[in-house]
Order: structure tokens, then sequence, then C-alpha cells
């Protein structure tokens, strides 16, 4: 076995992960914390870090990366042992040293027994939706992106972006103080799915000269010597074929997510994405796992921060008292 025992096992570090790591911390347990990426944070970290946040609880007005560096603050003050770029991968329930313990395996081929489990792993694994163009894995750190993070690495380049979500409108507003103008934004269809005023805002930059708006449109190639100097775009209405010369091509079509080998432990499952939880205890079907935040399914759920950090409490504080045969009971944090 290659780690320790340790009372309570986290996999992912999100907010809802490090919220955990914090509960859990407060009533003196030793905790792990198990995260596919090289970072933490999350969604918040990975996806929009940038982003303005308004609906956590006591902060009225949060940057993404501010709110989980706090979320880091707090979740870490207690010692977690973290272990980042580790995928999970099986669980076993074994005998060890007169106790039953739970063994999770990441794919790197560590063991880390714990006694209890707490699965905030989000929507899983997640990998960005790539454009379907031949060899476009090649032009990854050379020009093209999945993620704005940070701004300035924009700072004054052409920028062609893709997309009809609200992170594509988001960002193609939210670059007009870096990138050179106009920000292009491409999309397959005429009507974007992004939030109506920002379709405006984005409709009145582009009379001013600041946006260019391309649709219905699809990127077909790209073109470069080394970096990307220009892409290749399509009207799919007209057939006409425009080259857009670019040093940026920001491609914001979502994520493709996927439990992964999380979906084969036996869980009883919510849907095709979530674990189900009983929601007064969080624990999952399977006895001394719970779940929490975006992956934990019951009815009535909500996917907001707020709630899973609600939910983290409950698994951690239930988890705690499972494993010490006690009452559950919150122990204030005052002192
Ligand atoms: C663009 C956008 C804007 C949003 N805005 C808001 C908002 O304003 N307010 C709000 O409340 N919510 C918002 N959300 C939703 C919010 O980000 C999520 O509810 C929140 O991040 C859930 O936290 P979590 O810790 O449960 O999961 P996540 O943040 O998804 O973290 C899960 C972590 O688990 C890791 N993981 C997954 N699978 C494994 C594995 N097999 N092994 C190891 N690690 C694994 C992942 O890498 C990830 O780091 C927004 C989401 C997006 C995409």
């Amino acid at each position: 076995m290659s780690e320790q025992t340790v009372d309570v096992t986290i996999i992912g570090a999100g907010p809802v992960g490090l919220a955990a790591a914090y509960y859990a911390g407060h009533r003196d347990a030793s905790v792990r914390l198990v995260e596919s990426l090289g970072q933490l944070g999350g969604q918040v970290a990975a996806v929009y870090p940038e982003k303005h946040v308004y609906d956590v609880a006591g902060h009225p007005k949060v940057q993404g990366q501010a709110l989980v560096d706090l979320c880091v603050e707090q979740g870490l003050q207690f010692g977690a042992d973290v272990h980042l770029d580790e995928e999970v991968d099986d669980l076993r329930r074994v005998g060890m040293n007169g106790e039953e313990v739970l063994v999770l395996t990441t794919r790197s081929g560590k063991a880390f027994p714990t006694r209890a489990l707490i699965v905030t792993a989000g929507h899983g694994a997640f990998e960005p939706r790539k454009l379907e163009i031949d060899g476009i894995d090649e032009w990854e750190g050379r020009g093209v992106h999945y993620f704005v993070k940070p701004k300035e690495a924009f700072r004054d380049k052409s920028c062609v972006i893709v997309g009809g979500g609200d992170s594509a409108l988001d960002w193609t507003l939210g670059l007009q103080d870096t990138a050179k103008l106009p920000v292009t934004l491409v999309h397959r269809r005429e009507r974007f799915r992004a939030l109506e005023t920002s379709v405006k805002e984005a409709r009145q930059l582009e009379g001013e000269g600041k946006v260019r708006i391309v649709v219905p449109a699809e990127v077909r190639d790209i073109r470069g010597d080394g970096s990307v100097h220009a892409v290749t775009v399509e009207n799919t209405s007209t057939g006409e074929v425009a080259e857009i010369e670019c040093d940026a091509l920001i491609t914001l079509l979502g994520f493709h997510s996927h439990l992964g080998s999380i979906a084969d432990w036996g869980l009883e499952l919510h849907g095709k994405r979530q674990i189900l939880v009983e929601p007064k205890t969080m624990e999952t079907s399977l006895q001394g796992v719970y779940a929490a935040g975006d992956v934990a399914g019951y009815e009535g759920k909500i996917t907001l921060i707020t709630v899973g950090f609600g939910e983290a409490a409950i698994a951690a504080n239930q988890a705690i008292a499972k494993i010490r045969g006690e009452k559950v009971q919150p122990k204030y944090s005052t002192d």
C-alpha cells in the first residue's frame, strides 16, 4: 500500500471538494484530496477564473479565481494531503490492520486507503470539445486555445472566437480591453444560445467596429507556420470561403465530461451523469461513500456552488460521525 490510511479521502479539488476538506479538517479528521487536473479549484479555476460570480452567499461580487483561492486557504488550513494529476480508477473494500477500509487506486498506480470517501468530482474528468479539423491537436500551444486564462495571454492579439454560448459571448466582450480589435466571433448558426444582453452588447460593438460577427459559419482549416496566422472560414449558407488573419483561435464549444471509472464502482446513478445520494446524509448506495456538489444527484437538486458547500458540510459531518460511531452534530467554528 503506497499511502497511510486517512479518515476521509475527497475525489476532486473543486470548490466543493475544498469545502469538504475544510469541514472534515475542522473536525480533526485526517484528509486526503485527489485531483485529476494539475491545479486546484475545479471548473471555476479551469473554465472561468476571470469571470465574476455574484451568487455565493457572503460574496456580493467575487472573481472566480479569487473565490477558489479563498476555498484553498480555508480548505487546506488543517494540512490535507493533496495529490494533483491523479485520476482515480478503482475502488475496493478490504480488511487492513483489523479495520475495514476503502482503497482507492489511481491511473498512475497509487493506492490510497481511507475510512470514508467523499466524491466531489463535478461533471467528472472533463475535456474541451474540439473542432473537427485534421491535426487540430498539433496547434495546441501554438495559437489554438480552449480556455481564456489569463487574459494577458491575448494582449494585442487578433483573436477568432468560435462558439455560440455564454463563454464565447463573454470572452468576445471580455477581451475588448485586451485583444487587438475587432474580436471575430464565428458561430455555426444565426442565433446565439448566450444571454440576450450579451448578444445585444456584441451586436452594438459590431456596429462600432470592435467585434466582427461571422454567422452561420464554420472554421474549416488553420493556417500558419509554427504558429496560427489565419483560419479559413466557410459561410455555411452561401458556401463562400474566407481567410481571416489571426494570432489566436479560441474555441469555446463546451466540454465532454465523463464520470469514467467512477461509474463502474457499482454506485447507483441519478440519470447518466450524477451519483444518487440520500440528501439527508449525502451517502451514496455504497456504505461509507458520500458525494457532494455537481456530481451528487437527487430529486430537486440545483447545481450551484452554494448548494455544494452545504452538501459538503453534511457529507463531511456524516462521514466523521459514522467513522467515530457518534451522533451527527455540527460543532461551531467560532472560538
Ligand atoms: C461558465 C460557468 C459559469 C458558472 N457560474 C456559476 C455561478 O455564477 N454560480 C454558481 O453557483 N455556479 C456557477 N457555475 C457552476 C459551478 O462552477 C459548479 O457548480 C461548481 O464548480 C461545482 O463544484 P464541484 O466542486 O462540485 O465540481 P467541479 O468544480 O467540477 O470540480 C470537480 C473536480 O473534480 C476533478 N475530478 C473529476 N473527475 C475526477 C477523477 N476521476 N479523478 C480525480 N479528480 C477528478 C475535476 O478535475 C475537478 O477539478 C458555473 C459553471 C460554468 C461552467
